[in-house]
């Protein structure tokens, strides 16, 4: 897209400034957003910074070694992790498929920010973009429109891509909790690395027996974890758009894997979830396993959550159904 003729276009050294004081305050800057959406969509370098980091950290295995202690706790983290990013960030700040109370709503926020995502308000505010213009050329992650790797990595390196729009996430912004941890959005990030590298320091010494150490812990439970835990989630913007059968005439290339539904505790029904993206369920039938649902279930037994927006009954009328899946799958 071209940009508006009143629109003055940032110079490049101009947004490497910016991108790197956004690493410690991702607000800053905002008013040149228009500006920045100016620029053209491509990878910016110093956005690209933080992935090589998160990567790079996973080689410090080879001076770390291994233990099944560390390699449990990368597990358990990613899945601990995941429901945070498809229940919280997803189910809730995206599309609000639940009500919750006030302090809960920030403890899921808290729990997302561990996931090395960015804010809960950017997320939402991103994913409610990709839903509206879903694989049309304003999506900003679409496999159709710029191919498999742009949908998978590129677009989260660009410097459009990176504020948050906040006309967006109106019901969201009005929480100042919320905003300050959108905005300072590497700080939560920043603490679970070192209560993990201390937690690593605190076995080693007292509970010797599990064979870690700091080191350990910071390159299993941050590093690995956090990078698996990104592709994980990442697939859906890519894969799932890509890969797997359609049930439901979308206008959008969303499909159905069971076996990204797995990777993603849920996620991968990801046609039925755009056909009817409010709707806490995304598994429609008892054989669509969908784990974040259930652990959604379980929380609102325990009164943490409530109100979740049941699968409407015409979901399940076969006569809407696509009489078979497209060519190809
Ligand atoms: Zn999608
Ligand atoms: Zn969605």
């Amino acid at each position: 897209m071209s940009a508006p003729a009143a629109v003055r276009p940032v110079s490049g050294l101009r947004t490497s400034f910016i991108s790197l004081i956004q690493w410690i305050d991702s607000d800053f800057g905002a008013k040149d957003l228009d500006q920045l959406k100016a620029k053209p969509n491509r990878v910016e370098w110093v956005r690209t910074i933080p992935f090589v980091i998160l990567h790079a950290g996973c080689l410090g295995a080879i001076w770390t070694g291994w233990s099944p202690f560390a390699v449990g706790v990368a597990v358990f983290l990613y899945f601990f992790r995941m429901f945070a990013v498809t229940g919280f960030f997803h189910r809730y700040f995206s599309h609000r498929t639940f009500s919750t109370s006030r302090a809960w709503q920030f403890v899921m926020a808290l729990w997302g920010g561990i996931c090395v995502q960015r804010g809960a308000l950017w997320w939402a505010a991103t994913h409610r973009h990709h839903h509206q213009y879903s694989d049309e050329e304003e999506d900003k992650h679409s496999p159709r429109q710029q191919g498999f790797l742009w949908a998978h990595i590129g677009w989260i390196t660009s410097a459009r891509n990176f504020p948050t729009d906040y006309r967006r996430v109106k019901d969201l912004a009005r929480y100042p909790e919320l905003v300050f941890l959108n905005r300072y959005d590497t700080l939560v990030p920043v603490l679970f690395a070192v209560l993990l590298f201390g937690l690593g320091k605190l076995l080693e010494h007292f509970v010797p027996g599990l064979h870690t150490t700091g080191g350990q812990m910071l390159v299993w439970g941050f590093f690995i974890s956090t990078t698996f835990l990104f592709h994980g989630t990442a697939c859906i913007n890519s894969l799932s758009h890509v890969f797997g059968r359609t049930r439901y005439e979308t206008g959008d290339d969303s499909r159905n894997s069971f076996l990204l539904s797995l990777v993603t505790l849920g996620e991968g029904w990801h046609n039925n979830h755009h056909k009817y993206m409010g709707t806490v369920r995304q598994g429609f039938f008892w054989w669509e396993l969908d784990i974040t649902y259930y652990l959604l279930r379980m929380m609102s037994w325990m009164g943490l959550i409530w109100d979740l927006r049941p699968v409407p009954s015409e979901a399940y009328d076969a006569s809407k159904h696509l009489p078979a899946s497209k060519p190809g799958q």
